[in-house]
């Protein structure tokens, strides 16, 4: 097996992260008191088009906060779809509240709308949609089912920061919109997260929750208990040098899958995912269907093929309705896992060359003819 020598993905930090970065440690503000946060937090709202953003050490971190600022608790349940990163289960689950598995669209990939009156019960108190591999999940319809139900929506946007859906950012549609900024995500602080939302009182929660439940007024007052989710300043400094080359960053990414597009479209057996109508999706991770007549040729074999070449690559998720603590056996179900079986995510990140891609291309479809 020869040396990895194109990854799945790799961040991108500029000169001017440096910069901050000595910034923060020249100047001792490491902690997360610092002027940096709340310019990050200001320029993120901004960029996203919501009112506030409240960072977070993780994306779980951001999931979780916004599961306990929307209340929910031991004995709720909260819709997640079944195949997305186990991190939108788990904040779930560390509520002390059930996650309830939905159907995902074979074609989108995200949420079916059609199994949601299926997993919805009198304990159902959120729903957490991801806009899995930067592709919207449906939001008009998600809102509308969950408006009748009186379900809080939280987005999980940890894949889909850029990504819009009529013109609207990704985690304004609902109540809350959670983001990552882990090494792979779209933009990176090394670990990171992020909640938005344009409800004052929620924002207030939040900021609470995030900061050992303390009353912000008085000082070592408890009202509730909260957590230390707080995102550092050199974390923040990182944010915002990302922040101001990120639309940069998203036209390579979308000239990445262009490129993508235009080589493997050719091959019968490549899926791509569809989006929805008035969808931006942003491209997070090339993400393909490998669906051969061939037995010999699967998401597997080609992986396999791509580490040969020095090429990294991800098969998808596993469903989580197989997985342990999640485990659930309806018959739909495995809807996913026939998905998550033909899937792979190729190398996607700036700095990727075109060369590069053309020779992944060559490399798959020289796997393919055999
Ligand atoms: C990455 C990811 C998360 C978790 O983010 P971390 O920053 O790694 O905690 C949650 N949900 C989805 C869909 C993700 O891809």
């Amino acid at each position: 097996m020869s040396k990895i020598s194109i990854p799945v993905s790799t961040p991108f930090l500029t000169d001017e992260a440096k910069t901050l970065v000595m910034q923060c440690l020249d100047s001792g503000w490491i902690s997360s008191q610092g002027a940096f946060v709340e310019a990050f937090e200001g320029a993120f709202a901004r960029h996203i088009g919501a009112k506030y953003a409240i960072s977070v050490t993780s994306g779980t971190a951001a999931l979780h906060l916004a599961l306990l600022a929307a209340g929910v608790g031991a004995g709720d349940e909260v819709i997640v779809p079944d195949l997305t990163f186990a991190a939108t289960a788990n904040a779930v689950l560390l509520c002390g509240a059930k996650p309830v598995l939905c159907a995902v669209s074979e074609k989108q990939w995200t949420i079916d709308i059609d199994d949601l009156t299926a997993v919805v019960s009198d304990k159902t108190k959120a729903i957490i949609p991801v806009h899995l591999y930067g592709n919207p999940a449906d939001m008009d319809k998600i809102l509308r089912f969950a408006e009748r139900y009186k379900l809080c929506v939280i987005e999980d946007c940890a894949e889909s920061l850029g990504a819009t859906l009529n013109d609207k950012h990704m985690g304004t549609f609902g109540d809350m919109g959670c983001y990552s900024f882990f090494a792979n995500k779209l933009l990176s602080t090394g670990e990171g997260g992020m909640v938005t939302t344009n409800d004052g009182p929620l924002a207030q929660r939040l900021r609470i929750l995030r900061d050992h439940g303390m009353n912000p007024e008085k000082r070592y007052w408890h009202e509730v208990a909260g957590l230390n989710y707080r995102m550092t300043n050199i974390q923040a400094a990182i944010g915002v040098s990302q922040l101001k080359v990120f639309d940069e960053f998203y036209a390579t990414r979308q000239q990445q899958e262009a490129q993508y597009y235009a080589r493997l479209s050719e091959h019968k057996s490549i899926i791509f995912k569809e989006t929805l109508h008035g969808a931006q999706p942003v491209n997070w991770l090339m993400s393909i269907i490998v669906d051969s007549d061939n037995k010999a040729i699967s998401n597997l074999s080609l992986q396999e093929a791509l580490r040969e070449n020095g090429i990294d690559s991800r098969p998808f998720f596993y469903p989580l309705h197989i997985q342990p603590p999640y485990r659930d056996d309806r018959d739909i179900l495995q809807r996913t896992t026939s998905l998550a079986n033909r899937g792979l995510s190729l190398p996607t990140y700036v700095g990727l060359t075109e060369q590069q891609i053309d020779f992944i291309c060559d490399v798959i479809a020289q796997h393919l003819s055999q």
